[in-house]
């Protein structure tokens, strides 16, 4: 099957930030801006993992090939936890990052800073061709929501998600750091020592 796994994405800041976490374990990716004959799986599930599982298997599946699905959003506690697994379509179903945030500011007019707290979610999944989940992890990374943009790393929401203790968004604090305590990072930390363990009983 050799060493490549496919990342389930078409989203360039997550498959950036999995080859950059997952680099160095003897493994080549490929992800669906690469394969644009990818089937496009709908996010029906209730949950992260439950979307992330249907990702992973069913483009596994597609290929032939290992997969890596990431399935992640926004909560915000003012909100009551929205956008959550809406996060990319909150502002309608082709909506820009741009057009989420300004959404994600309007909600929040006038919600003071202590009540402005959120925390991004992350699950990912290892999915195997013949439908078997290899492993999964979540990951979580608190912070706040300011009120205009700043910085202009990472994707989504970065721009408006105060990491607390830096007085930075995760925009201006740039990808080495994003990739050290993100959700994503914890999450996909968690499926590298896997891949690592189980490198000899998979080559
Ligand atoms: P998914 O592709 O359905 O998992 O949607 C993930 C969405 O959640 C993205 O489009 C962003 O809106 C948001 N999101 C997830 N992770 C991040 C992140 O690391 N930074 C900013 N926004 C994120």
């Amino acid at each position: 099957m050799g060493r490549e796994i496919v990342i389930a994405s078409r989203n360039p800041g997550k498959i950036a930030e999995i080859h950059q976490i997952l680099a160095g374990l003897g493994f080549s990716f490929r992800s669906l801006s690469d394969l644009p004959e990818a089937p496009c799986v709908e996010e029906t599930g209730a949950s992260y993992a439950e979307n992330a599982r249907l990702k992973a298997v069913a483009v596994a599946a597609f290929f032939g090939r290992r997969a890596i699905a990431d399935d992640s959003g926004l909560e915000v506690d003012a909100l009551g936890g929205r956008p959550g697994i809406r996060s990319a379509r909150y502002g309608g179903p082709r909506a820009t990052d741009e057009e989420n945030n300004a959404l994600l500011l309007r909600e929040l007019e006038g919600v003071p800073e202590p009540r402005r707290t959120a925390r991004y979610r992350a699950a990912v999944v290892l999915a195997a061709p013949d439908g078997r989940i290899l492993a999964e992890a979540e990951g979580t990374c608190e912070g706040e929501i300011v009120r205009s943009p700043r910085g202009s790393a990472g994707f989504g929401y970065d721009p408006l998600f105060l990491v607390p203790g830096t007085g930075r968004t995760m925009a201006e604090l740039g990808l080495e750091v994003k990739n050290r305590i993100s959700h994503r990072a914890q999450a996909l930390g968690r499926l590298r020592e896997f891949l690592d363990r189980r490198f000899q009983e998979f080559y």
